[in-house]
């Protein structure tokens, strides 16, 4: 018999998100796009930095996470210890 004892993530802060009002599209810009409307809403977002925090620890590569690009968040990444 298989038990899992790994629980799976609270998301529950995710239904405060702002970008699930808006759709994603912003948020997931093709390469080059302008990633500013997605900061924009972001920056008004009530969940922005559990937002950020949860895109950090599960190293998420890719869209607009709490108001930070992927370079951004890459950035960080390199300059935290
Ligand atoms: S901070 Fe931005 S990406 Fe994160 S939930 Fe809010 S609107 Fe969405």
């Amino acid at each position: 018999m298989h038990i899992e004892t790994t629980a799976p993530p609270d998301l529950s802060w995710q239904e405060e998100a702002l970008c699930a009002q808006t759709g994603g599209d912003f948020f997931f810009p093709e390469p080059g796009s302008s990633v500013r409307d997605a900061k924009r809403i972001c920056a008004l977002c009530p969940i922005r930095s559990t937002c950020l925090e949860f895109a950090l620890s599960n190293d998420e590569r890719f869209g607009v996470w709490g108001g930070l690009s992927e370079k951004e968040r890459l950035a960080l990444r390199r300059a935290t210890p």
